[in-house]
């Protein structure tokens, strides 16, 4: 399995829109739409999160997004739901 492919683990969910984010800077916030804005959250944790077990992390799958993760690669964790 090559894992080349795979997509970072995002390190932060905005708690409006429920985003991922990945190097987010945590003071600045999220722009969920031009009209509405988030705050990050810090998802740091490695429990945080979970590889998409339909693309395997990679985000797509047979060269379309992965429906399963809307092209992330990865989910929430149960525990980590605010
Ligand atoms: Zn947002
Ligand atoms: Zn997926």
């Amino acid at each position: 399995m090559p894992s080349e492919n795979k997509r970072g683990k995002p390190d932060a969910v905005c708690t409006a829109c429920g985003a991922y984010g990945r190097n987010v800077v945590m003071n600045e916030d999220h722009r969920c739409s031009p009209r509405k804005r988030g705050a990050w959250r810090s998802m740091l944790h490695p429990d945080d999160w979970k590889e998409c077990d339909r693309c395997g992390g990679t985000g797509r799958r047979a060269g379309q997004r992965c429906d399963g993760c809307a092209g992330e690669g990865w989910h929430i964790a149960r525990r980590a739901r605010p």
